[in-house]
């Protein structure tokens, strides 16, 4: 079984579009969404249509939270909470109410065992597992092996095998082509895997970010995915949200 997992894709259609045929083209059977469908980005119901298409395993993230009006944005910075009213004024009736009932995680995997999928954390879904320290009590808590998370949007990871803890980052050649990058899983170890963010990463590298778990190999594929970048950015001059959120994206922060 292969695994298309996704996650924070913020309302960015070409990114998602672009990773989404690279996906097609490698194969795979079902999709992991982590969440933050919604929110920066300017094209909302487009890339919630598409994901509602897609179909698979959803959890919600907080964008999507802001966005629906579950919460109210407060803990949000001006920009994210002005992006989250511009979406939520944006979506559709029916996009709407399909965030909002996105559900909570963990959520378990329906097509293969010992993995789950969450937003931020096992714990908590809100909480960023940045730096190892933080993954500690998530990794040491998980009741799988295997945990998706995405959050942060830094491609990545990170491991404990017995007393050996680690973080994981793959390692790519160039910073403007199409690349992946395949982990091995090791049997006995605890995973915490972010396949990055397709829509918005902020690991200094601009290129949408996915990830494919291929169970039967027991690895996962990285990948990192240039995508019509200028395009996004126009769409959000266009949509009068702040020019930050077009900024950012070529700087991959
Ligand atoms: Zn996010």
């Amino acid at each position: 079984m292969r695994i298309l997992v996704i996650s924070d894709i913020h309302g960015n259609l070409e990114a998602l579009e672009t990773c989404l045929a690279v996906a097609k083209e490698a194969g795979y059977d079902r999709v992991f969404n982590l969440g933050d469908v919604v929110g920066y980005g300017a094209s909302p119901n487009e890339v919630v249509n598409r994901s509602r298409e897609l179909g698979g395993i959803f959890v919600r993230g907080n964008h999507d939270k802001a966005c629906s009006g579950i919460t109210n944005a407060e803990d949000f910075n001006h920009i994210a909470a002005l992006a989250a009213h511009w979406t939520k004024n944006q979506l559709t009736p029916e996009n709407l109410e399909w965030v909002r009932q996105l559900p909570r995680g963990p959520i378990a995997s329906d097509v293969v065992v010992d993995v789950q999928c969450v937003h931020g954390s096992p714990l908590d879904e809100d909480e960023y597992i940045i730096v190892v320290r933080d993954s500690y009590e998530p990794l040491m808590e998980a009741k799988t092996s295997l945990t998706f998370f995405g959050h942060t949007h830094i491609q990545g990871g990170f491991a404990v095998d017995g007393e050996e803890w680690a973080t994981l980052r793959p390692i790519y050649e160039s910073e403007d082509k199409a690349e992946k990058f395949e982990f091995q899983l090791k049997k006995g170890a605890k995973y915490l895997i972010n396949p990055g963010s397709i829509g918005q990463p902020r690991d200094g590298d601009w290129r949408a970010a996915f990830a494919i778990y291929d169970s039967d190999a027991n690895s996962i594929i990285f990948y990192r995915i240039p995508y019509d970048v200028a395009g996004t950015q126009k769409r959000i001059y266009d949509a009068g949200l702040p020019d930050r959120l077009a900024t950012r994206l070529t700087e991959g922060r």
